[in-house]
Formats: structure tokens, sequence, C-alpha cells
């Protein structure tokens, strides 16, 4: 099975705090590097747990509230010094080109010597934004103040179908009927006996899927979306405990997450954004077990297996 995993390296709010980033997340899918908001910090992150940076093709950004971005002007920086030449794409609201193209004139670094694309995202409906051999990606428009915020799906493109191995040799197909055979294909006998596609192959694990949701007031519009998905990450800036009014400051508490991933029929709940207030981040996650029972924490450099 091809590899999927997500490794969190901020799950904070704007405050560096207690040796927390802000929002940053590593999508490893078939080794290749999706990064998820870039908060401040990520390089040192990337130092810290050997990530590759050169490995990152596409960028990720949900919006444009600094703790989500801050960190890409250090990661531009370091691409330019690093000499890359490979194309660099980055998913991004409207604002995000004329900030960076902004900073590269103002300290006269240059044009960068690399293509680097910019492909505006919308929160207005959510849209698929990517799509290559292994994965494709739509945008989850969010609910955050007056911000235009996307979250992201990342799902996992249908396999073919598998082969029942006994029956190669039982029917003596040749090597290169195989691909069509697993395409649904049927197969025909020398003899000209018809062998049904149910009778050779069997169905390949149903595609697996990770939703990330930051940042978000409760939101219910989101739950068609992110229906059925295997992990979804969703913010929790606050405990339900301390009584705020979350979804006046356009996020979500603790309970009101655990009320997505429920509705939503989520395999598995983690949760970040953590205002810098809470230090015991366990207990954020024992408050949404109450709602949703396989919650975890996004737990800064925790590697999360994606569908396990
Ligand atoms: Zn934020
Ligand atoms: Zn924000």
């Amino acid at each position: 099975m091809m590899r999927f995993e997500l490794t969190i390296l901020g799950n904070t709010t704007p405050f560096p705090s207690k040796g927390r980033l802000p929002t940053s997340q590593i999508l490893n899918i078939n080794e290749r590097l999706y990064l998820v908001d870039c908060g401040e910090g990520t390089q040192i992150r990337f130092n810290e747990l050997g990530i590759k940076r050169m490995k990152i093709d596409h960028i990720f950004i949900s919006h444009l509230h600094g703790d989500h971005y801050f960190g890409l002007f250090g990661l531009l920086g370091s691409y330019r010094m690093a000499r890359r030449t490979t194309p660099l794409h980055i998913h991004c609201p409207t604002g995000l080109q004329e900030l960076i193209e902004l900073e590269a004139k103002i300290s006269l670094a240059g044009p960068f010597l690399f293509p680097l694309h910019f492909h505006e995202t919308t929160a207005k409906k959510s849209k698929k934004i990517l799509d290559n051999a292994d994965i494709e990606v739509f945008t989850i428009p969010l609910k955050h103040g007056e911000i235009p915020t996307t979250g992201f799906l990342f799902k996992e493109k249908e396999q073919p179908r598998k082969m029942i191995k006994s029956k190669i040799a039982e029917y003596n197909i040749p090597f290169q009927a195989i691909p069509a055979i697993k395409n649904g294909g049927f197969f025909k006998t020398p003899e000209g006996k018809v062998i049904k596609n149910k009778e050779l192959t069997f169905a390949p694990p149903a595609p697996r899927s990770y939703a990330f949701c930051s940042d978000t007031a409760y939101h219910l519009p989101i739950i068609p979306i992110i229906k059925n998905v295997d992990l979804l990450y969703h913010e929790a800036t606050f405990n339900q405990e301390d009584g705020i009014d979350a979804s006046k400051k356009g996020h979500s508490n603790t309970i009101e997450a655990a009320t997505i991933a429920k509705k939503a029929k989520a395999k598995k709940l983690i949760l970040g954004h953590f205002s810098s207030r809470y230090t015991d981040l366990e207990a954020l996650a024992e408050e949404a077990k109450t709602v949703f029972k396989n919650t975890e924490v996004a737990e800064e450099k925790k590697t999360f297996v994606i569908g396990e």
C-alpha cells in the first residue's frame, strides 16, 4: 500500500509557546511531500525531523493570517539560497503572491530562479485543485470571520482491481493481458471461453482520505465534503469548560470539533490550533472524547498513518 502519512509540525495559535509552533503539517504521500500551512518555525521542524524541503512541490495555505504562512518567507529564501530549479506550486488565497513579490522586491533579492506558480483558491465553494497519479485535492470552504479560508481534502486515487494470483496460472493468462483485467476487463481463453472479471479479480482497498480544517467556527456545510474521511484534523482553539464564545472569534471549541467529526462519520479526529493559554492538551482531547471517542491531540512531531 502506498505511503499516506501526516506529520504535525506545529499545532498552536500565533504565539509560539512552550515549545509549540503555529500551524504547519507535512503529508508524505507515496514519497512526495505536501506542505499544509507554513507557520513560523516550519523549517526548524524540518531540521529536527530530517524532512527534505526539496521534496516539496506543492504548498497549501489555508488563509492569510500570519500564523499560517509566516514561515513561507524563510522557506522560499532557503530555496533561493539552495538554488532550487524545480517548479513549486503554492495553492493559496488571493494576496499571497503580492506579499511574496513585494518581499522579493524590497529585499532586492531578484526573481526566483525556479518556476513559482500561484494557484488561487476560493472560499465560495469546494473545488478540485490538484489531480496527479496518487491523489486528488479538494478545497473545503470554512467559516473564519471575514477572511477567505479553506481547508483541504486529500483523497487517494481509486486503485485498479487486484488479480487473484491463482487464476493467472489456472487460465494461463499472459502477462500483457493483466493491465486490462485489473481495469475491469474480462479474459478470453484460446478456446474462446469468456472468464468474467469478477472471477479473476477482487476489489482494491477503499481510497483513503485526510481532511485539514483550520481555522474555522463550527460550520455544518463542510460535512458533505468530509463525509467518511479516514482522518480529520479540526481546530479546537478553546475548550468548552472555559465558556469562551469560540464562534464569535471565528474558531471552534473541542466539543464543536468532535460534533463535526461525529456528524461526518470520520474514522478518527485529531485536534490542533490550541490557544497558548492551554498547557494540558490531553485534557482538551478528553473533553472532545465525550462526543467523539476516537480523538487525539495533533501532537507536534508526531506522525499519523492515514487509514490506520
Ligand atoms: Zn490561526
Ligand atoms: Zn486564522
